[in-house]
């Protein structure tokens, strides 16, 4: 293979920016040259590409966002959509396709491999940690960070006034976000989509609180919680504990922002390994995080000092550029 195309797809996330780095940079190592498609599946139906190379992605690394845009297209649903992008993909000589972006932008690629055997590698990128087989995805550190940060903010006033404080978190129809950020921020309440009828317990137990005088109280509310956001629960347990509330909606701040350190280690793992991956002529991956689980092991092997793994010795050479 002598090319690979690289898009990023569906919503921005932090983190983005180190993956399409790493991927042009182990590109490069593998003497493969890289385009850019811009806005996601969006560039690549109006052929709309930029050459990548080792420079071109310099000082990228801790930006949010995506240096090469990205957006929904509806188009891309469609089958002779594909078709011609496939075809612009033939004429450019791109033999593989690295899709940066959510379980949508997968989707799309999988179609395009499918039905026109363009080689395809992902790398899980989107701040809901929604893909499933990946128990990571790049951005979502970043996005629980502010969103803990936030809440760590709200939280003095919640102490010094008694108010409750509803903070509603992104998350579409996933409620990893909200959890990941409920437990981090020490939140009296986690509402997400995937339970259901939460809403008596809740207020069951913040009237205990009230009781024990706890006074601040913090409820963290997943955009896509079925009795409908913040405000609606707000308006619900406010009225029935006859207590005051405020209500904040954190929206797009969550999505922007340096990524975390973690996210820029994940992202730089996740894009040199879809490259590698497509160099040696696999298709249909992504390249996904398992197996991290909180476990008990011998103190005698706490005791001794871990050294570096070589793998990431070795990726940290690459990607100087
Ligand atoms: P994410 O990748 O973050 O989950 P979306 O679900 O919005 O975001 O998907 C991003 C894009 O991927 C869509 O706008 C569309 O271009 C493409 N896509 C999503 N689902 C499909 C599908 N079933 N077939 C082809 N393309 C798809």
């Amino acid at each position: 293979m002598e090319k690979i195309g690289i898009l990023t797809s569906g919503g921005d996330a932090p983190g983005m920016n180190a993956a399409i780095r790493a991927a042009v940079r182990a590109a490069t190592s593998c003497g493969m040259a890289a385009v850019g498609y811009r806005d996601g599946y969006r560039g690549l139906l109006s052929n709309r590409a930029e050459e990548l190379d080792d420079r071109t992605v310099g000082n990228i690394l801790q930006r949010g966002g995506t240096m090469l845009g990205t957006s929904r297209c509806d188009d891309f649903l469609l089958a002779e959509a594909r078709a011609a992008a496939a075809s612009n993909l033939r004429d450019a000589g791109v033999g593989g396709l690295l899709v940066i972006g959510g379980d949508g932008s997968f989707r799309g690629a999988l179609a395009l491999a499918s039905e026109h055997g363009v080689p395809v590698a992902g790398v899980p990128a989107t701040i809901d940690n929604d893909v499933a087989g990946t128990e990571d995805t790049v951005g979502f550190d970043t996005a629980v960070n502010t969103a803990v940060l936030a809440i760590d903010q709200v939280r003095d006033t919640s102490e010094s006034t008694g108010m409750m404080f509803f903070v509603e978190v992104m998350g579409r129809h996933s409620g990893m976000l909200a959890l990941a950020t409920g437990v981090a921020a020490g939140a009296s309440g986690v509402l997400i989509p995937e339970a259901r009828d939460e809403l008596p317990q809740l207020v069951r137990r913040l009237r205990r609180s009230f009781e024990l005088g706890k006074h601040s109280h913090i409820i963290v509310v997943a955009e896509g919680e079925e009795a409908g956001g913040a405000f609606a629960v707000a308006e619900r347990i406010g009225k029935e504990l006859d207590h005051p509330y405020r209500v904040v909606v954190l929206g797009h701040v969550q999505r922007g922002g340096r990524p975390t350190a973690h996210d820029r280690v994940l992202a730089s793992e996740m894009g040199a390994r879809a490259v590698l991956a497509l160099a040696s002529g696999r298709s249909g991956l992504m390249v996904a995080v398992r197996g991290a689980r909180i476990c008990e092991a011998p103190l005698g092997e706490g005791a001794q000092m871990a050294m570096a793994g070589h793998d990431l010795l070795a990726l940290a050479q690459t990607l100087a550029g």
